[in-house]
């Protein structure tokens, strides 16, 4: 996370889907909830299997259908950064990611702009509303490793 949830002033989950215009469901409630337990990016496994770990297991269908959900109403971010490769988190600032090529890594690169859409095409595309960059190269561990 870019910025540390603690000095955001944190109202419940129930509120914030009811906030987003969403039903508050018991399924939406274990994936925000798991979410925001993890440090930092999940894949929608990670939250299946996080889930079924805490023994409130859901289907991969169900966890898939609510990160659509939630992604779609703005509580929670994603960032493709590969086939079938796509993380999750709780979006409470807007950023983009870095990804090591050689460990896969993922570290948060804040927006210049810190908002969305922070990129325009010079082209007529239609109406833009996000632009999620993702940064590729070598982290730091792995760009130190290979020096010596
Ligand atoms: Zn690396
Ligand atoms: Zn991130």
């Amino acid at each position: 996370m870019v910025a540390s949830r603690t000095d955001i002033e944190r109202d419940t989950w129930e509120g914030r889907l009811r906030a987003a215009g969403l039903r508050v469901t018991r399924p939406r409630l274990l994936v925000l909830e798991t979410l925001d337990g993890q440090q930092g990016h999940c894949s929608a496994d990670d939250v299946v299997e996080a889930l079924r770990r805490r023994g409130m297991p859901l289907t991969r269908g169900t966890v898939y259908k609510v990160l659509g959900d939630v992604v779609a109403a703005g509580l929670v971010m994603v960032a493709d950064h590969g086939p079938g490769r796509a993380v999750y988190e709780i979006a409470d600032v807007w950023h983009h990611h870095f990804v090591c090529r050689r460990c896969g890594t993922i570290i948060d690169v804040p927006c210049m702009e810190g908002h969305k859409p922070c990129l325009r095409p010079d082209v007529a595309v239609g109406e833009i509303d996000e632009a999620q960059v993702i940064f590729r190269g070598v982290c730091e561990d792995c760009r130190v490793a290979a020096d010596r």
